[in-house]
């Protein structure tokens, strides 16, 4: 393939676009190195651009009229089947005609985004749309009017080429893979021989694929060398609407690795996916027969998958059902994720189409309310904190510290060919600042060294840093240590003066009801529902009732009863046995309380009835009323007969005065 394109006059429009985005971007590295550092990284909604290809073979003509036309350069109408007097009107981002260039896309919507790669951000460009309507021909094209990869590639790569060269703060490495997904399976096309490949999600929700062929490209040359072939590789076959329609959905992907020259010897990951997905198809239109029509029902599967995906996020459900097809799970980084995406939804004019274009405008217009999140993929190079051999997850503490510091970090022990390059060997360089570095992992380095020389090594310290720098850095951590130590005595303190507080209230309380509350002082108090007919004894007072079995008192009883329990699943309410703890008190006992209590009612004054439980000053002051008009209580329940006391009120007032007496009898004096 040759990308037959004015090359210079592409590098100036990307320069061009590279230095007004770092206009308006404030100085580009500087501001991109803050995002993720703290703050949630700045929505960027996925773009949507409409292309509608020409009629081919010709067939345009007044007896063949097309079914859908551009308005402007962001609207186009097509006809309403439900009503033949109307148009639907969409609008998106961008609109290309028939008559618009390969040029045309790539400038408008594609090469904007590329300088975000150069930021360690992600990008994502999809070419969607029924099969025939033109996405092949938008992504790669032909020799003569090279498309949407060619283009990118070259640019990316003399750009990669300036940005890296000697001198400059960042040296840049690219490499390339080129995966095909034919019926669920990942394939890798720069390795005819590899099978399914897994795709994989790290800690921070990048998606990989362990065992994907990556190959350095430092020219375009480079690129064509691993790229045609491959190309050959993928499956494509003849359906009556295209004679090459491509089964499966192509993945290029490209990355751009850069490493600080100087320090602090920072690290960049930008990747970019260039996808050709392979069309939907209505297996009737195409013709479709055994193995092709296996093909096509994966296919149309994995792109059902892929509405419910964007449904999912514009409803922000819950969960997204990225997992459901190997498509979806491999975007998740360009829908509702961190990269800058551009979906090219690819129409054609013929009205055999006409169901198939509206489908892909109204999937194009639910993309476009699709959010993603693009941050800096930013770490410290890997030989800095070669030394030490802790992983990157003991070097950055708990998850939660790690989750806090964002997702800029690149984990450690990726398969990534750069990662991998990391010298264990390799010291920290004498130029690293020490300010620039996270301070948990400044501690712990500065501990371990502490350990090593305690251990008698000789070699150089972990971080070799100058002298003084050092000095300071080693009072700034004692000061540190001294202030947690300083705390941490301040919360014993604290907690003491908390327990001898509790200890003072229990003696209370204690001293003002001592049998019933004396073992819940010790224990954790929770909120629980009341149960409607169980009382519920301490646990201590149960133990203790068990361990003296002479005991006169058995106030629990377990005892097996039936309740009704409702499910779902069975259509009539099941009986289920329960156990249930009732109070059972010896004769004499309930006899000796029903006489406490008639005592008082006859005897107490109004103060000494309110020690009984349920009964408030009011109340008090009724019975001793009606003991001054009818003389004494003959027994407890003539209470029912005092104004304002209810049958229903007597049977709980003896429950619990009965049991308080009786508990209280068995404690102490009453
Ligand atoms: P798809 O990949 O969507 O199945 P293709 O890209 O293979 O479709 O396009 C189908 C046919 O239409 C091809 O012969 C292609 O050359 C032609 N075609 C598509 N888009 C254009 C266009 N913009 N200009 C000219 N021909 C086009
Ligand atoms: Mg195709």
């Amino acid at each position: 393939m040759s990308a037959g394109v004015s090359t210079q006059q592409r590098q100036r429009e990307m320069a061009a676009a590279v230095a007004a985005a770092a206009a308006t971007s404030g100085a580009g590295r500087c501001r991109l190195s803050k995002i993720g550092a703290s703050r949630r990284p700045p929505p960027a909604r996925v773009r949507v651009a409409v292309r509608l290809r020409p009629f081919v073979d010709g067939t345009a003509g007044a007896s063949n009229p097309p079914c859908v036309r551009g308005m402007d350069s962001c609207s186009l109408e097509i006809a309403n089947w439900r009503n033949h007097q109307e148009t639907l009107k969409y609008q998106f981002d961008a609109f290309y005609g028939e008559r618009s260039t390969q040029q045309d896309i790539y400038a408008g919507s594609v090469q904007p985004i590329l300088r975000h790669l150069l930021e360690g951000q992600n990008a994502s460009v999809l070419a969607y749309g029924p099969t025939g309507a033109g996405k092949t021909h938008t992504m790669l094209g032909s020799p003569e009017q090279p498309g949407v990869i060619p283009r990118a590639l070259m640019d990316l790569l003399q750009l990669t080429r300036e940005e890296g060269a000697e001198g400059r703060p960042w040296a840049l490495c690219v490499t390339m893979s080129y995966l095909e997904i034919y019926q669920e399976k990942v394939l890798d096309l720069l390795d005819s021989t590899s099978g399914d490949l897994v795709i994989r999600e790290d800690c921070r929700g990048n998606i990989l694929i362990p065992g994907l062929t990556q190959k350095p490209i430092t020219s375009f040359a480079d690129f064509e060398r691993h790229f045609l072939p491959a190309s050959r590789n993928r499956t494509v076959g003849a359906t009556r609407l295209n004679q090459r329609s491509s089964r499966s959905h192509a993945v290029l992907l490209v990355k751009v690795d850069q490493r600080e020259r100087l320090a602090p010897f920072r690290q960049r990951e930008g990747k970019l996916y260039l996808i050709d997905l392979a069309g939907s198809e209505d297996n009737r239109r195409t013709g479709n027969k055994g193995l092709r029509l296996k093909e096509s029902g994966a296919i149309n599967a994995s792109l059902f998958v892929l509405g419910k995906v964007v449904d999912a996020l514009n409803q922000g459900l819950p969960r997204v059902p990225y997992r459901d097809s190997k498509l979806t799970r491999l975007l998740q980084d360009s829908l509702g994720g961190s990269a800058h995406s551009i979906l090219i939804a690819n129409i054609a004019p013929e009205r055999h189409f006409y169901l198939d274009t509206v489908s892909a405008l109204n999937f194009a217009a639910r993309t476009k309310e699709v959010i993603n999140r693009p941050f800096t993929n930013e770490s410290l190079q890997p030989h800095v904190l070669g030394p030490v051999k802790l992983s990157q997850k003991e070097l950055l503490g708990p998850p939660e510290a790690k989750k806090a510091r964002g997702p800029e970090e690149e984990e450690i022990g990726s398969a990534e060919p750069m990662a991998a390059s990391a010298s264990a060997s390799q010291k920290l360089s004498p130029l690293q600042k020490l300010s620039s570095m996270d301070p948990a992992m400044l501690e712990r380095l500065l501990s371990l060294d502490r350990l090593l020389a305690s251990q008698g090594s000789q070699g150089a310290p972990l971080l070799s840093t100058p002298k003084r720098e050092r000095m300071v850095l080693m009072k700034t951590v004692e000061e540190k240590d001294l202030e947690i130590e300083r705390l941490k005595m301040k919360q014993k303190e604290l907690e003491a003066k908390v327990l001898a507080q509790k200890a003072e209230d229990s003696k209370e309380k204690e001293n003002h009801c001592p049998t019933i509350l004396r073992p819940l002082l010790h224990r954790t108090v929770t909120v629980a529902k009341p149960l409607k007919k169980a009382v519920v004894m301490p646990l201590q007072l149960i133990q203790e009732q068990a361990a003296s079995p002479n005991a006169e008192i058995h106030i629990l009883k377990n005892k097996g009863r039936k309740r009704k329990v409702e499910s779902l699943d069975a259509p009539e309410p099941e009986e289920k046995a329960e156990d249930c703890w009732e109070l059972q008190i010896s004769p004499e006992l309930l006899a000796h309380g029903r006489q406490k209590i008639l005592d008082l009612l006859n005897e107490g004054s109004a103060r000494d009835l309110r020690s009984l439980q349920r009964i408030g000053p009011k109340k008090a002051q009724l019975i001793v009323g009606w003991r001054q008009l009818h003389g004494p209580f003959s027994q407890v329940e003539d209470l029912e007969r005092v104004e304002g006391i209810t049958g229903k009120q007597m049977e709980s007032f003896l429950k619990a005065n009965i049991l308080g007496l009786a508990a209280g009898q068995r404690c102490g004096p009453s």
